[in-house]
């Protein structure tokens, strides 16, 4: 298939292919009067809080704008990684594999999990000395985590010998697979009694005597004892409405799947500017690592100081874009009311177009470094917006200014594996247990306490 035959995510509303608008709804539970906690998005993060606040035998909706999944979640790469972690984040992400372990054993091969490891390559002694500086941090959790020589690498990926100087790589990571396995965590939780309904926009917080009493969606009120945004690139839209500042931006990345191929590495690896994965089906997703184009908007300017540091580390990655849509981004809808459309239901699905520049850069590093994978024709391509914090780490937090109200968000380019491992967090803290982690890192107020942003290791 040549590029202009490749399909475009949303061009076909096949479920074997990637969600979107155009996608069936599956979900449409009818809304209770009220629950004891109402969720806000059905991506990894409320999916996977509401999986742990069903097994408490807790009341739970999820509410979503558009389709389950159909957002960060389904166009990830993929990857479920502890290698390579922010050093807060590596315990919650080590208990987040072994849960998706145990999703996969309950629901079965829709879930795609499977180990076989995640790997950093480098072409120089300098590469490799960068990412020995990480192991330290392995070291301190007992993670598989080693060096490899570039004669291991070969014996692992057989396209193109002789080319890697060496590897930083985990076996224990792994992978799932982003089209099904959250739409198959919410079928199975709908067995449980959790209420999931898309096109379903929350367009505000109902507040009672200062503290969170339900949601008012695009269909009425739902009261609630508490509430979570896990709202993706949407959150700080969300927080915005009710003056609750929120410093998160938006990059576009671009993926694409090929069509089945020989089996010349079971794992994920990343290297030369080129990231792979073997998939289920039997083909590979790639990305080109390392672009990352982020759309000028209003929030560019509110928050440019807070993201100096990481646009400083993240320079040589960032493109700045100006599109089509500038007028709509400098002049965002800042205010509404409950009961006025509001921009979630605007925009059903976050469906950006694919970056050609992204997917050219994909072919140039596949011919260069894996000559045998080139050969097989891209079957899919797609984009998806990537929310970010100015230190490239999330919020897990209550919201000081309104009791009951929790934001899990920003999760900045790798929420999808460390998912389940945070709804685990999510859920005791609605549920008000003791943390079982220390969260200092992810709390809200770092933004407006003078906390230096130090930002953790990377999109
Ligand atoms: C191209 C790409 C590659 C990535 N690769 C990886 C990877 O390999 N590994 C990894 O760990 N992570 C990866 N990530 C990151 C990961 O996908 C995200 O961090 C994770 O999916 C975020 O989950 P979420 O539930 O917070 O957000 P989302 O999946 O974006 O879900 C948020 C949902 O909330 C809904 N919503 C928002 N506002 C409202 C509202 N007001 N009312 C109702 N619904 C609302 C949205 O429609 C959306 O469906 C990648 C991301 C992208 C885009």
């Amino acid at each position: 298939m040549e590029s202009e035959d490749v399909l475009k995510h949303g061009e076909n509303s096949n479920p074997n292919h990637m969600i979107s608008d155009r996608s069936p709804i599956n979900f449409q539970d009818t809304l209770p009067e009220s629950v004891e906690v109402a969720i806000i998005g059905a991506g990894v993060i409320g999916i996977s809080t509401a999986w742990f606040l069903a097994k408490e035998g807790l009341s739970v909706l999820v509410c979503e704008k558009g389709r389950v999944a159909g957002e960060q979640s389904s166009r990830n790469w993929g990857w479920v990684r502890q290698q390579g972690r922010d050093a807060a984040e590596l315990p919650i992400m080590m208990d987040s594999i072994d849960t998706w372990e145990t999703i996969a054993k309950e629901i079965g091969d829709e879930i795609g999990f499977t180990r076989h490891g995640v790997m950093y390559l480098a072409r120089k002694e300098s590469e490799l000395a960068e990412f020995e500086k990480w192991l330290e941090i392995a070291k301190l959790h007992q993670l598989d985590s080693r060096l490899l020589s570039g004669n291991e690498v070969d014996n692992l990926i057989t396209d193109k010998p002789d080319q890697w100087e060496g590897a930083m790589y985990t076996p224990s990571d792994g992978r799932a697979e982003p089209f099904t396995a959250v739409p198959a965590m919410a079928r199975n939780l709908q067995g449980k009694g959790v209420l999931i309904r898309e096109n379903c926009a929350v367009r505000a917080l109902d507040i009672e005597g200062g503290r969170v009493a339900g949601i008012v969606t695009e269909h009425g009120l739902v009261k609630a004892q508490t509430v979570l945004c896990a709202g993706g690139a949407w959150s700080t839209v969300f927080m915005g409405n009710h003056d609750i500042k929120l410093p998160q931006l938006t990059v576009r990345a671009t993926v694409a799947r090929t069509e089945p191929s020989t089996d010349f590495y079971s794992g994920n690896a990343v290297g030369g500017g080129i990231a792979f994965r073997r998939r289920q089906d039997g083909g590979y997703t790639i990305a080109a690592g390392g672009i990352n184009e982020h759309f000028i908007s209003a929030d560019s300017f509110r928050y440019l100081f807070k993201f100096l540091p990481v646009v400083k580390e993240s320079a040589r990655i960032l493109r700045l874009r100006l599109g089509g849509d500038l007028i709509e981004r400098l002049l965002p809808m800042r205010h509404w009311s409950a009961d006025q459309i509001s921009p979630f239901e605007k925009t059903r699905v976050l469906n950006p177009a694919p970056s050609k520049g992204g997917i050219e850069k994909m072919r140039r590093g596949l011919r260069k470094y894996l000559p045998l994978l080139a050969e097989i024709p891209f079957a899919e391509v797609w984009a998806g917006m990537i929310d970010v914090t100015p230190d490239v780490v999330p919020v897990m937090d209550e919201v000081a200014a309104y009791p009951g109200f929790y934001m899990a968000t920003g999760f900045s380019g790798h929420g999808f594996g460390i998912g389940p491992g945070v709804g685990k967090v999510m859920a005791n803290m609605v549920l008000g247990r003791q943390a079982t982690y220390d969260l200092d890192r992810f709390r809200l107020s770092r933004f407006s306490d003078g906390t230096n942003m130090v930002p953790g290791p990377g999109l």
